[in-house]
């Protein structure tokens, strides 16, 4: 059968039809039908123009359209498009180079993988190969990934379709002090806390049996949750004592997200290997990866690392790769990042002060979101965790949408992650359509 996929009518009918989309019931979805998007903006095929305030999943990082990107991708198709894992290939070697530069200083190697949720997949094996032990901690208000493994490593709902899950994957819980059933003294005394709990629960399972702790370093899809002052250096002294592997998912929170090139630099923390994917390459073509210390990367010397992929470094990817490495540096972008997230910040202040639907604003570079509540004292969620049988927050989601700021929704909480080239002026522009949804918000509290 033939259809005219350049109709717009035809190309949303035929995509209900037959695509499925991401978690999602198929039953009564109504998506957008992009024709083009440039930097921070596309368009629907009405000409309706969005703020990107998502960067999409959080991914497209340097914004839509670069040509530096559109450009090396065109290059590299012409001249090689794919070679396996085996081989040496220019812009394998050219991109492993420039991102051990930008790692942290203890970063020694790394592998090649297509998305985030594979890379952590293949961070869990090196870890259990590496130690020699068999249990993975990880933290409930997580997200990790969704193929099996990286699955059971996610705390939040989203692992349920992968239990009862696999032996041995413990959670623990996050320092998310805004919901802490603790009333501490101070972010300090927060922190000491969730630190105690974490030692206690690892000798609970046995002192030689963990072999890796996976964080989010700034917790994503999550509702960014922050951690607190001493947080992170705080798990990577009791990884030291145990002797457990610290492992940064970076996937989202890296490549100048958070105001630096890895959220990790933000403490001077340096984990055992970084997950990372997303801004790697802006979205442009997938790749993603693990980036191991120098006592992994030895260690593979004489032991066969069980890993493989058959697009482990695919040119590319690895081409986009490089060339986005490069839009970052110069375009100052994660410079700006930490300017405008100061603006963004300022803008969310302004909503928490105002709105009593806006029970906490968190934000680090330009990663920040917005968490709903019924009450702001009670702090009662606009939805209950794991539930929202009025969908309320798609209701919200749709009435920003419509007035032009796309952006996404979990559970109680909206997402504000604009790409890194935004202007003061459109954050600005932007964050008078949240104001203006947010007074409608207001008004379904009374
Ligand atoms: N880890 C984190 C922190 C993420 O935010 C995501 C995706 O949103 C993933 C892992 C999974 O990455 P991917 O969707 O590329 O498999």
């Amino acid at each position: 059968k033939k259809y005219n996929f350049k109709d717009s009518k035809v190309i949303k009918e035929i995509d209900l039809l037959k695509n499925l989309h991401s978690w999602s019931a198929q039953g009564n979805l109504d998506p957008i039908v992009v024709e083009k998007a440039k930097g921070i903006y596309f368009w629907d095929s009405n000409g309706k123009k969005y703020f990107d305030m998502s960067s999409q999943l959080v991914n497209v990082n340097i914004g839509h359209g670069n040509m530096k990107v559109i450009e090396a991708i065109q290059e590299q198709a012409e001249k090689m498009t794919y070679m396996g894992p085996g081989f040496a290939v220019d812009v394998k070697s050219e991109l492993a180079s420039k991102l051990l530069d930008i790692a942290p200083k203890n970063m020694k190697k790394v592998f090649f993988t297509i998305g985030g949720a594979d890379a952590n997949e293949n961070a869990i094996k090196m870890a259990k190969m590496f130690t020699g032990r068999d249990k993975i901690f990880s933290r409930y208000r997580s997200y990790h990934g969704a193929t099996y493994g990286a699955a059971n490593l996610t705390g939040e709902p989203r692992r349920f379709p992968a239990e009862p899950g696999i032996p041995g994957f413990i959670k623990f819980f996050d320092p998310y002090l805004y919901r802490s059933p603790v009333d501490f003294k101070d972010e300090e005394e927060a922190c000491n806390y969730y630190l105690e709990q974490l030692t206690e629960q690892i000798i609970y399972e046995g002192r030689d049996s963990v072999a890796a702790i996976f964080l989010e370093t700034v917790t994503g899809s999550n509702g960014v949750i922050i951690p607190p002052e001493n947080y992170l250096k705080g798990v990577r002294e009791i990884c030291d004592e145990f002797g457990i592997l610290m492992v940064c998912d970076e996937i989202m929170a890296g490549f100048g997200r958070t105001g630096e090139w890895f959220a990790c630099d933000n403490w001077g923390v340096v984990p055992d290997l970084i997950t990372f994917a997303k801004g790697i390459t802006s979205g442009y073509l997938p790749l993603g990866g693990v980036l191991v210390s120098q006592d992994i990367a030895d260690f593979f010397n004489d032991t066969t690392l069980m890993c493989g992929l058959t697009y482990s470094g695919h040119p590319m990817g690895c081409a986009a790769g490089i060339a986005t490495l490069d839009v970052y540096q110069e375009e100052g972008l994660i410079k700006n990042s930490k300017l405008r997230g100061k603006v963004l910040g300022e803008e969310l202040e302004l909503l928490k002060e105002k709105h009593p639907s806006v029970g906490d604003v968190r934000y680090i570079g330009l990663f920040s979101a917005i968490e709903l509540v019924k009450d702001k004292v009670s702090k009662e969620p606009l939805v209950p965790y794991g539930q929202d049988p009025g969908k309320i927050m798609p209701l919200i989601l749709s009435k920003l949408i419509k007035q032009g700021f796309f952006t996404y929704t979990h559970e109680n909480i909206i997402i504000v992650a604009p790409p890194l080239i935004i202007k003061e002026e459109e954050i600005k522009e932007a964050m008078q359509i949240m104001d203006r949804v947010l007074s409608e918000v207001d008004e379904m509290l009374k």
